[in-house]
């Protein structure tokens, strides 16, 4: 522990929704590794879901401060999207009481999700960097930055004709359809405003935090930094630190699954026989989409460990006659929240069918696990061709329609299903993709390892935080 006066104090402040929380848990554990003294700014609720996450991080010198208005907890208490303006409504209302608890605390830097738009302002006056993280991929925010420079969009003469993406790496397609509303900018929704203004706001921060690795990203990180001009450090894949099975299974919610169960089902397959098919935190499907899921993982032959969210009620209605019992030994349904990280690095697990939410798709990086890639929203379909076309280590289902949370998204066949799984799990083009994602798995362990281009990344902002810091202190 470094003394008290040269010891650098972090707050961060997530949005509580777990694809945004559980990495920056990660990246203010990767903090106090260094010495740093972290708060956490979170919901009495939010504390209690990572309460054996904070336990074990306890132990580590973090602590714990809880300074959010009850009710607006979490993505799962708020709903989906018909909550959506009254979620941008709750992060406008926590300026106040986080303003307060800032100033209560004094730290010397504050890490937010780049939701909070008003983080630079707050942060400006307490005379403290305010650092964004998004919880997205690089080439995911330069595409963004290259459709509202240029609009491409308008080139077109319909939603599904695709355009080329000018100037940016990687010769990147997409068509209308597949764009966030925010890019699009045809009609001003609560969140294409939520998204504006903190876009504007990460831009006038100190700089950007990603959960990425340079040799990963190389293309888009030069991109960012040259031609965008911004600030960046690039410190992941922060998943990496959870080294321990403990961590691995403790991430966002208790598993559904126990880790024995799962483990001893996975110990009795053989290496990479397995398809992991899970959709993140908020995808929801209908119940027509779930039986077409059903029927492609039934007909690729191929044995699979299938995490499905949402209620009870519903599972009765779609789930195929006796499609259980046929696939008994097969295939396991885990009803919930699955350990994850734990699961993608079991040696059997041979592909992943993700939605492409940037932490499944850069756990199934660090796992060396080729993907069935399924986009939908968010920065899903840029992450799909960082994967299927960038990197070479995936097939599409070939989704089409930007679907926020899924809901609307269109069906995506058995037979597209089946196809996909098959191209990525057996034959001659799922073995190049297998020795590929490996090659990716090794460079993205050299990248957190020391020397490696994510240490060195967090020890130089670390180093430019103290500097700051310093400076500070000496007026
Ligand atoms: N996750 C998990 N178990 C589940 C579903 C998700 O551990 O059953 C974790 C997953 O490992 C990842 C995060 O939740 O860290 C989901 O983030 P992602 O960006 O992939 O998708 P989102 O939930 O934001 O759509």
């Amino acid at each position: 522990m470094e003394n008290e006066s040269n010891q650098l104090h972090v707050s961060f402040l997530p949005v509580p929704a777990q694809g945004h929380m559980i990495p920056m848990m990660d990246i203010a554990k990767a903090f106090a590794t260094r010495g740093a003294k972290i708060t956490v700014i979170t919901s009495p609720a939010f504390a209690a879901i990572f309460s054996k996450q904070i336990e074990r991080a306890n132990q580590l010198g973090l602590e714990f401060h809880v300074g959010m208005p009850e009710g607006w907890e979490n993505t799962d208490a708020v709903g989906y999207s018909q909550n959506l303006p009254k979620f941008s409504e709750a992060l406008s209302l926590l300026r106040e009481p986080v303003l307060h608890i800032l100033e209560k605390h004094k730290p010397d830097c504050l890490v937010t999700d780049f939701l909070f738009s008003w983080a630079a302002d707050v942060a400006a006056r307490l005379k403290i960097p305010r650092l964004a993280f998004g919880g997205t991929s690089i080439i995911a925010v330069c595409a963004g930055e290259v459709i509202a420079r240029h609009r491409p969009h308008k080139g077109v003469s319909c939603d599904s004709e695709t355009f080329l993406l000018p100037h940016l790496p990687g010769d990147i397609k997409l068509t209308r359809n597949q764009l966030p509303p925010h890019s699009r900018q045809e009609v001003q929704t609560d969140f294409s405003k939520l998204a504006r203004e903190a876009f504007a706001s990460e831009a006038k921060s100190f700089g950007s935090i990603f959960n990425s690795f340079y040799e990963l990203e190389k293309d888009y990180a030069d991109f960012y930094r040259n031609v965008l001009g911004r600030k960046a450090w690039h410190i992941g894949p922060v998943s990496l630190c959870n080294s321990d099975t403990a961590d691995k299974v403790q991430r966002g919610k208790e598993a559904s699954v126990s880790r024995h169960e799962c483990l001893r089902w996975l110990d009795s397959k053989k290496p990479n026989s397995i398809v992991y098919v899970c959709f993140g935190s908020i995808v929801r499907f209908s119940s027509q989409q779930l039986v077409e899921i059903a029927k492609g993982l039934e007909a690729s032959q191929q044995d699979f460990l299938w995490i499905v969210k949402g209620d009870k009620s519903q599972e009765q209605d779609w789930l195929p006659e006796g499609f259980e019992e046929r696939m008994h030994g097969k295939g396991l349904i885990v009803r919930g929240w699955a350990p994850q990280l734990l699961i993608l690095d079991h040696e059997s697990i041979g592909g992943f069918v993700t939605h492409c939410g940037w932490n499944s798709t850069l756990e199934s990086i660090s796992a060396g696990v080729p993907m069935v890639t399924w986009p939908m929203f968010s920065d899903q379909f840029y992450n799909e061709k960082l994967v299927v076309q960038v990197l070479g280590i995936g097939a599409s289902v070939g989704s089409t329609l930007y679907a926020m949370f899924g809901e609307g998204a269109d069906l995506v066949s058995r037979d597209d299903i089946d196809k996909a799984v098959r191209r990525v799990m057996a034959g001659e083009e799922a073995e190049v993709m297998r020795r590929r994602a490996k090659l990716i798995r090794e460079m993205a362990r050299k990248a957190v390892a020391e020397g490696g281009s994510s240490d060195s990344d967090l020890t130089s902002l670390i180093e430019e935080l103290k500097q700051h810091k310093a400076a500070r202190e000496s007026k």
